[in-house]
């Protein structure tokens, strides 16, 4: 069995919810829906959970809610009516939202987290209303009940293991579950949200759980890009690609799955294929363990900016014992984590966001390194975006790096910065983060189209 997850846009208005229906209808296999809450139905759109966020800031400030209440209202009544859906699911979500603000305000750490779900968990009984009305045999189903259960850390929780059993006693459901996703309950009862995109994760969590044979994860795209479509015109999307390297990619900006939603899936060995809503004849791109690496030694190039580098040498430092440790611990002391570490005999440069460097904080950092490691040079570069070549095919093919750079090399594209990391399913460059769509391009050029 499946299961299925649609994300914002697709269940923004009454068309997408048509096409979603029809998703589930034609594969009866697809027997869990993880649900959203109605998303931008246009560019200049607020997110349902966007007005969530603004109705929780008037409570908490003691302001007028009526109007936001009625907007969060009018959205979903907006959709229902639409759908000629039965009046009582109406009322039901008019309640639920209005209730929002009888809830504690005063040192209640869940407080936002319950006005933030309340999008998600209205949505999916909508959904199920919806379904349920055109003759496909489906319920809501709380994620209590469900059993998905929490670490108490709102608004970043994280699975607990006992979950897995409990959700697993669902697998054999013979009705459509229309889930929430994006939270969970705590083991005192309380609403915990994933952190913001975390309906994917709840998706993957319950593929885990019931042993799905795949999680298909709708969203607005045909599949992954193999680089950023507002740098390259009409990239291809990527057929198939491993967990890994979706790792990798996601990492340099790749954002179309949430962070955290493979690790569940990925444990349980379930593969993952992004699917479109608007076109779900389309095969999409398929995430599993392993996969033939076919001609292309590369899938993807992504980018991401806003680093900093901070390059450290000193004469005999691969002799100095306990160096290593002496510089991250200033990094731990201040707060910083730190992305990379490329190092030669000698040297040695850290590689941060950059969003983490305060002036006072870099001032700080730069003056304990001088006077604790006393390196014979310093220095700090800002501004770097860091470009990755990713694919699993680059451990067996000769020459992925030499084609990369000499594409830079020929584009004029100063390399700050060069890292191959130990598992090999990517190569790494620091680059200026005003080169950065040329360094694509190039390297797009050199993988993709010829
Ligand atoms: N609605 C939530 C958000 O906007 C969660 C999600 O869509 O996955 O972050």
């Amino acid at each position: 069995m499946k299961v299925v997850k649609f994300g914002g846009s697709s269940l923004a208005s009454a068309t997408q919810l048509q096409k979603v229906f029809q998703i589930v209808k034609e594969d009866p296999t697809r027997k869990f829906v993880v649900v959203s809450a109605p998303g931008k139905r246009s560019a200049d759109d607020i997110k349902v959970t966007d007005l969530l966020i603004s109705y929780y800031n008037r409570y908490l400030n003691n302001e007028n809610t009526e109007a936001i209440i009625k907007k969060i209202v009018n959205r979903y009544e907006g959709i229902l009516d639409e759908l000629s859906i039965k009046k009582d699911v109406l009322v039901d979500i008019q309640q639920a939202i209005q209730q929002l603000s009888t809830l504690q305000r005063e040192n209640n750490p869940h407080l936002f987290d319950a006005f933030l779900a309340s999008g998600e968990d209205n949505n999916a009984k909508l959904v199920a209303a919806f379904f349920s009305q055109n003759g496909l045999k489906a319920t809501y189903k709380n994620p209590l009940d469900l059993g998905l259960i929490v670490s108490d850390e709102p608004g970043n929780a994280r699975i607990l293991a006992s979950s897995h059993n409990k959700i697993n006693q669902h697998k054999n459901t013979d009705e459509v579950l229309v889930i929430p996703g994006f939270f969970g309950y705590t083991e005192q009862g309380d609403i915990c949200t994933f952190s913001r995109g975390g309906s994917d994760i709840t998706g993957s969590i319950v593929a885990a759980g019931v042993e799905a044979e795949i999680y298909e994860n709708f969203t607005d795209v045909n599949g992954i890009f193999v680089a950023h479509p507002g740098v390259i015109h009409e990239p291809r999307t990527i057929e198939e690609l491993t967990y890994r390297e979706m790792r990798e990619l996601a990492y340099a900006g790749f954002a179309v799955l949430h962070d955290e939603a493979l690790m569940p899936a990925y444990r349980a060995n379930i593969p993952v294929v992004i699917k479109n809503t608007n076109n779900p004849q389309c095969k999409g791109t398929l995430i599993t363990t392993s996969r033939k690496v076919k001609h292309e030694p590369v899938v993807g190039i992504a980018s991401d900016q806003g680093f900093a580098s901070i390059y450290i040498s000193k004469y005999l430092m691969n002799r100095e014992l306990g160096f290593g440790r002496r510089l991250l611990q200033i990094f731990e002391e201040l707060g910083l984590s730190y992305e990379h570490m490329p190092s030669g005999i000698d040297d040695i440069s850290i590689i941060l966001r950059e969003r983490q460097l305060s002036q006072d904080i870099e001032e700080e950092l730069l003056e304990r390194m001088t006077l604790e490691l006393k390196p014979d040079e310093l220095r700090i570069t800002h501004g770097l975006s860091m470009l990755m070549v990713v694919g699993e095919g680059m451990r067996q093919r000769i020459g992925v790096m030499a084609d990369s750079t000499s594409a830079l090399a020929k584009n004029n594209i100063n390399l700050e910065m060069i890292n191959q990391g130990s598992s090999e399913v990517s190569i790494m460059f620091g680059i200026r983060e005003e080169q950065e769509e040329k360094a694509i391009q190039a390297l797009y050029e050199t993988f993709f189209n010829n």
